[in-house]
C-alpha cells in the first residue's frame, strides 16, 4: 500500500490510530544479520503502518537494500520503503535501480542525496549523477508511480546556508513531487513544532513525520547527534549525565523520554511516528505499547 494513502487514511488505512513506522539498516555481519531479523520478529506483531529500510552511505548498500525490503514485504507482510540516494550512481544506474524496484513490487521510495561514505568528509556528486534530492524526487516521479517521501531537518540541514535556504531548498522537493517528509531526529518537540508552523507558512502541505529516536546508549546519541547537528536539551543532558554508568537506567530513561515525546507530538496533531530502531526492539516495543495503551484508555473514557 502507497504511504501517501496510509496517511491520508485512504484505502480503509489509519483506522486504527495514528500511523507508526520502523526504520531499519542493512547489517553488515552475521551478528547485525541476526539482530534485524530479531528485530523484525519482535516488531512485526505491533503492525505498524509501514517500516523503512536506509541505504548506505555512498550508496554502499544498495542490492542489500532491495533484497530486505522484499524479504520485509514477503515474511512479514508488511508494508516496506526503500531509502534510495544520489550517492555513487548515474543516472542511468539510478533508473536501473528504480525498475528492479519497480519490478519487485515496491511501492515507496524515500528519496535522499545521500550521505558521503565514511572516509569522505564532503559530498561530491557521481559522474552523471544527481547533486540534489529534488533531482532525485523528479527523476522518480517521471519513471514511476511511487509513493515519494524525502528527508527533512527540523534544526537546518548542517550543510544548509541558514534555515531559509533549507526550507526553500525543501519546497523544492515537494513541488518536484514528495508526497511526504520525514524529519532528521530531535529531542526537543517546540524545534519539530516551530518547524512544521514555518514550513506551512512556506507553502509546504505534505505530511511531516516526527522521527524519533528512543535513546538507548549515551555514547551512541552523541556520535549520532554530532553528525547530524541535532541539539540534546540541557534538561535531557542533564538526565543522562546523572545516569552516566548506569547502562539501564539510560535506556529506562530513554524509553520514558520518547514515549512522552510522542504523545506529546501526537497530541500537538503529528501525522504519525517513525523510529529510528538501530534494528533493536525493546525500546520501541516498549514505547509503541505505552502508547497504544494510552489511546485505549482514552477510546474507553
Ligand atoms: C528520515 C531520513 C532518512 C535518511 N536515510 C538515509 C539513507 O538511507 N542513506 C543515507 O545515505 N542518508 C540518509 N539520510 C541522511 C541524508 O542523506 C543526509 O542528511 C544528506 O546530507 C541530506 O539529504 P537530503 O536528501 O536532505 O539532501 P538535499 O535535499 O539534496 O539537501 C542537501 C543540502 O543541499 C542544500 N540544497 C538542496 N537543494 C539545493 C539547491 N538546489 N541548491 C543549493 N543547495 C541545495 C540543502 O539545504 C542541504 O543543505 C537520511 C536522513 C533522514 C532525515
Amino acid at each position: 500500500m502507497r504511504i501517501d494513502d496510509i496517511l491520508a487514511g485512504r484505502n480503509g488505512a489509519g483506522s486504527d490510530g495514528p500511523p507508526f513506522s520502523f526504520e531499519f539498516f542493512p547489517p553488515k555481519t552475521p551478528e547485525g544479520e541476526r539482530n534485524l531479523q530479531d528485530a523484525l520478529v519482535r516488531l512485526a506483531p505491533l503492525q505498524p503502518a509501514f517500516v523503512s529500510v536506509t541505504y548506505g552511505a555512498g550508496g554502499s548498500t544498495r542490492a542489500r537494500t532491495i533484497e530486505i525490503v522484499k524479504g520485509i514485504r514477503q515474511s512479514h507482510n508488511l508494508e516496506a520503503m526503500a531509502h534510495l540516494t544520489c550517492a555513487g550512481a548515474s543516472v542511468s544506474e539510478i533508473e536501473a535501480i528504480l525498475d528492479e524496484m519497480a519490478a519487485a513490487g515496491i511501492e515507496n521510495v524515500l528519496a535522499l542525496r545521500g550521505d558521503p561514505p565514511a572516509d569522505q568528509k564532503r559530498w561530491t556528486k557521481a559522474e552523471g549523477g544527481l547533486e540534489y534530492s529534488h533531482e532525485l524526487v523528479a527523476l522518480i516521479k517521471e519513471r514511476h508511480d511511487f509513493a515519494i517521501g524525502a528527508a527533512c531537518f527540523p534544526e537546518t540541514h548542517i550543510e544548509a546556508a541558514g534555515p531559509e535556504a533549507d526550507l526553500e531548498y525543501l519546497s523544492h522537493k515537494v513541488r518536484a513531487g514528495a508526497d511526504f517528509l520525514i524529519t532528521q531526529l530531535f529531542f526537543d518537540n517546540s524545534v519539530y513544532l516551530d518547524f512544521v508552523a514555518r514550513a506551512r507558512d512556506a507553502g509546504i502541505e505534505v505530511p511531516i513525520i516526527p522521527g524519533i529516536l528512543p535513546i538507548t546508549q549515551v555514547g551512541q546519541l552523541k556520535r549520532m547527534t554530532e553528525l547530524c547537528g541535532a541539539s540534546i536539551p540541557p534538561g535531557l543532558d542533564r538526565e543522562l549525565h546523572a545516569r552516566a554508568g548506569e547502562p539501564e537506567a539510560v535506556r529506562d530513561f530513554g524509553v520514558a523520554y520518547a514515549t512522552l515525546q510522542c504523545a506529546e507530538l501526537l497530541a500537538a496533531g503529528a501525522p504519525g511516528i517513525h523510529f529510528y530502531t538501530l534494528n533493536r526492539s525493546p525500546a520501541t516495543r516498549a514505547i509503541l505499547s505505552a502508547l497504544r495503551l494510552t489511546e485505549t484508555a482514552a477510546n474507553v473514557a
